[in-house]
């Protein structure tokens, strides 16, 4: 069975490689798609659609929609669209936009708490389902723009994990597009002719939040020089921890305890040579006497 497109080819190819890479997928899973209708979570419930169809393991999907409740959101053209294209589905209802109103401090950007409250229902509903990983539809811009987020307003070096297991030990959450681009999974979500719906948040688009300022910052700077982008996804998994400050990561203490006792072997090592070479020229020296 061939790939629609090149694109296809490509998305299949990266999304494949991420599942190798992180043990994403084991035969007999059933993998919940956390589905909000935009098109990364579309890209990704299709993409796995393909894979699961020619994959050597078997698996299942259900695609998961969790509903915040805002009055213009269309979950019914989410449903239809699962249905016409025979995809396991479940749309749920709940309060979510309305609790962030009455929880979040003014001023405070709403997504962290908004995806923590998601969050919390997608476990429930996998319990429900019966689903033994979660699917979600981070992409590689994702993970270079939150780590850019973490290191400029968070004092933290950090991006976000491709396989994650919840505090609990309880559920497994696995991002399959972590190679693929944002340009990517809009493209293909477009080719597929899925419909993109907008989450009907007021903070959607906002160009003030901190994290649409770093996309811009990343799309000028990968204008400017091609592959910045690659090289930020690259460095995520080439990592030095020697060279960082954290001291959790090189305790100061073990360090010069290591180093001195390497210098100490080192210092040995080298008397000991001194030694066996000044006895060695000793000997030539005394053969060479004896020959006179
Ligand atoms: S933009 Fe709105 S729906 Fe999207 S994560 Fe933020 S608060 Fe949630």
């Amino acid at each position: 069975m061939g790939y629609r497109s090149d694109l296809e080819a490509r998305l299949a190819k990266k999304t494949t490689k991420a599942i190798v890479d992180y043990q994403m997928i084991q035969d007999g899973d059933r993998i919940m798609v956390g589905l909000s209708g935009g098109k990364d979570s579309w890209a990704l419930l299709q993409v796995l659609d393909v894979l699961r169809q020619r994959a050597p393991v078997t698996f299942s999907l259900v695609a998961v929609n969790v509903d915040s409740g805002y009055k213009e959101y269309k979950h019914g053209l989410i449903a239809q669209t699962c249905k016409a294209r025979g995809w396991d589905y479940r749309i749920e209802h709940t309060g979510i936009g309305e609790a962030i109103e009455d929880i979040l401090d003014e001023g405070a950007t709403p997504c962290s708490l908004c995806a923590r409250l998601r969050r919390g229902v997608l476990y429930r509903i996998a319990k429900e389902t019966g689903a033994t990983k979660i699917a979600l539809g981070h992409h590689a811009d994702d993970f270079i723009e939150t780590l850019l987020l973490n290191l400029f307003f968070a004092g933290s070096l950090k991006a976000m994990p491709a396989k994650l297991v919840s505090d609990d030990g309880e559920h497994v959450v696995i991002r399959p597009l972590v190679y693929v681009g944002e340009d990517e999974a809009r493209a293909y979500t477009k080719e597929c002719e899925l419909p993109i719906i907008g989450c009907c948040c007021p903070a959607c688009g906002d160009l003030s939040l901190q994290r649409q300022r770093t996309k811009r910052l990343l799309m000028e700077l990968e204008r400017e020089h091609p592959g910045v982008k690659q090289s930020m996804l690259k460095a995520l998994s080439n990592v030095a921890p020697r060279h960082l400050l954290d001291t959790r990561l090189n305790p100061p203490g073990e360090l010069r305890a290591t180093v001195r006792l390497t210098a100490f072997a080192e210092a040995t090592a080298v008397k000991k040579a001194d030694t066996s070479e000044s006895h060695s020229i000793d000997s030539v020296a005394s053969g060479l006497s004896r020959t006179r």
